[in-house]
């Protein structure tokens, strides 16, 4: 088995409930979106067998693994999970909820975008909703998304060279309030870009 691997890195995770956590990321090539605030690089990527990522993460002194892209649910299956789970790994996703997460996840995060209803028909219950808002964004209600145990709101984060677009700090601010105005909803922010680690 293999899997189209765009890059692996050691790093804290920035986000969510698990912020500050210790964790390897494998990032999986590929997305069906688009997103006009899409900041990652997911575009080609190397083949790679499951013996192959086991050997490169191996000498990584933590056992959490989060499977990202583009969508890493394109590639990630049953299979690739059992395998590194049977190696002692523990594995989170973060998905955009198009498709159905493999079994064999120790947690899962959905970002829906768009238009976010489909998500809660493909992936029905999930560990962690994370959703990216900018100024004007509405929230949707939690009860047509998937059943969660954390709701958060992610502020976006725009490239500070970018013209026509709103500052990241009116994204906080905007973030901010709503989550006073609607407190079932957490706020995450980007920690990693606040504290320039990858
Ligand atoms: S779903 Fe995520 S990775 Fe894919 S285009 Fe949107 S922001 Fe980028």
């Amino acid at each position: 088995m293999s899997l189209n691997v765009k890059e692996i890195f050691y790093s804290l995770q920035g986000e969510g409930e698990r912020q500050g956590e210790a964790s390897i990321f494998i990032r999986l090539a590929g997305c069906n979106l688009k997103c006009d605030f899409c900041d990652t690089d997911f575009s080609g990527g190397t083949k790679m067998e499951l013996s192959d990522i086991e050997a490169a993460i191996s000498n990584y002194p933590c056992q959490w693994l989060i499977w990202t892209g583009g969508e890493p649910a394109l590639q990630l299956t049953a299979v690739d999970t059992a395998f590194l789970k049977q190696k002692g790994y523990r594995q989170a996703i973060e998905s955009n909820g198009h498709y159905p997460l493999p079994e064999g996840l120790d947690y899962t995060v959905v970002s829906p975008k768009g238009n976010v209803g489909y998500a809660a028909k493909v992936n029905p219950i999930v560990d962690e909703i994370r959703l990216p808002v900018r100024v004007g964004d509405r929230l949707p209600d939690i009860s047509i998304l998937p059943k969660a145990k954390y709701y958060f709101v992610s502020p976006v984060f725009n490239d500070i060279l970018a013209t026509n677009v709103e500052s990241t700090e009116d994204n906080i601010a905007y973030c901010v309030e709503l989550v006073r105005q609607n407190p079932q909803w957490r706020l995450s922010l980007q920690i990693h870009k606040l504290i320039n680690i990858e």
